[in-house]
C-alpha cells in the first residue's frame, strides 16, 4: 500500500495572466556597490537578460506569509491557527515563520499542504524522523511581458529615499531602484491534484474540501497581496500590483496525454480575481469526476 503522504496525480489547476505594477516595485538585487556612481539599491534583473523580473520565490514567500496570518491546521483532531513556530535564519539573526513539524501535520495544514514543510527532527519523540511534505503549489518566475521588450525601453527609475536625523537634521539619501508603474510581468503557478494517502493502512483518497480550501486560500491570499502590495517598501506605497488572469483552469491527467477536451474553467482576458473564484465548484466537480475513475482502477 505504501508509505503515508504517497501521492497519485490526478490533474493539475492552472494560474496565469499578468501582474500589472501600478505603484514602483522594488525587489533587491545584487548590489553594484564597487561601481562609482552605482545604486545602493538596484533590482534584481534576470542574469541572461538583464530585464527586471518578480522571482518565483518572491512570489511564492509572500502568498506563504499571507496564508500564515488567516490559514489553520488540524493537528490531533483540534483546528488550530498556525504558530509561527520554525526559525529558519541563526540563533542571532532570527527569522521565524511557520512550518509543520511533520508530514502529519502538514497534510492537514493550509499552508504547509500548499507550499511544503520540511520536518523538524527535534519535535519528535526521540529516536523518530521526521518526514517533509512537498510543496503542491509550484509558482514560476515571473518575467516582463514580451509585448514590452524593446531594446529602447526604460523599465526602472531611480528614486532618493532620505531619512532625516531628527536631532543634527542632516539626511541620509540612498538611491533604490525600482520597476516603472504600468509595467507587465507574466504570472504562471501550477497545483498539482493529488490522491493522498492520508494515514497509515488507508488508501489514498481525493479529498474534494482540501482541494476546494486550498484554492479558495490562493484566491483569497491574492487578493490580500494585491490589496498589501509586494517587494520592498510596501508601507511606503512601493510595490502596488494587480493580478489579471488569463487563465484559470483544472485540467485531468487526460488534458496531458493529448485529451485537449479534459479540462474545466476560465480563459479571457483580464480577468479579475473574483472572476476566477466563481469557477472553482466546477474546477473540483471536474476533477472530483477525473479523480474517482483514475482511483477506481
Ligand atoms: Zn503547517
Amino acid at each position: 500500500m505504501g508509505e503515508k503522504g504517497q501521492r497519485l496525480l490526478i490533474g493539475k489547476v492552472i494560474f496565469s495572466g499578468n501582474i500589472i505594477l501600478k505603484t514602483g516595485l522594488h525587489i533587491g538585487g545584487s548590489q553594484e556597490s564597487m561601481q562609482i556612481g552605482g545604486l545602493d539599491l538596484p533590482v534584481i534583473r534576470d542574469s541572461a537578460t538583464n530585464l527586471p523580473y518578480i522571482p518565483g520565490s518572491s512570489l511564492k514567500g509572500k502568498l506563504r506569509s499571507t496564508l500564515e496570518r488567516f490559514g489553520e491546521r488540524e493537528k490531533d483532531g483540534k483546528k488550530e491557527k498556525l504558530a509561527f513556530n520554525r526559525n529558519i535564519g541563526t540563533f542571532r539573526n532570527r527569522l521565524f515563520i511557520h512550518c509543520c513539524e511533520d508530514v502529519n501535520y502538514a497534510i492537514n495544514c493550509d499552508v504547509c499542504r500548499v507550499f511544503g514543510s520540511s520536518g523538524d527532527d527535534k519535535s519528535m519523540p526521540r529516536g523518530q524522523k521526521a518526514e517533509n511534505f512537498p510543496a503542491l503549489l509550484a509558482v514560476r518566475d515571473c518575467l516582463l511581458d514580451k509585448s514590452l521588450i524593446s531594446p529602447s525601453s526604460e523599465f526602472t527609475e531611480i528614486k532618493i529615499e532620505t531619512g532625516i536625523d531628527r536631532i543634527s537634521m542632516s539626511a541620509n539619501p540612498r538611491r533604490v531602484e525600482r520597476v516603472l508603474p504600468g509595467t507587465k510581468f507574466n504570472f504562471g503557478m501550477v497545483y498539482s491534484v493529488d490522491a493522498i494517502k492520508l494515514k497509515e493502512n488507508e488508501s489514498l483518497v481525493f479529498n474534494e474540501e482540501i482541494l476546494r480550501k486550498d484554492l479558495d486560500n490562493l484566491l483569497t491570499s491574492m487578493e490580500i497581496v494585491q490589496n498589501e502590495g509586494l517587494g520592498g517598501y510596501a508601507s511606503r506605497g512601493y510595490g502596488q500590483i494587480e493580478f489579471q488572469f488569463s487563465e484559470f483552469k483544472g485540467r485531468s491527467l487526460g488534458y496531458f496525454k493529448g485529451d485537449p477536451e479534459k479540462e474545466k474553467g476560465i480563459s479571457g482576458s483580464e480577468l479579475s480575481i473574483n472572476e476566477a473564484k466563481k469557477h472553482i465548484d466546477e474546477i473540483v466537480q471536474f476533477l472530483k469526476e477525473e479523480a474517482a475513475g483514475v482511483i477506481a482502477r
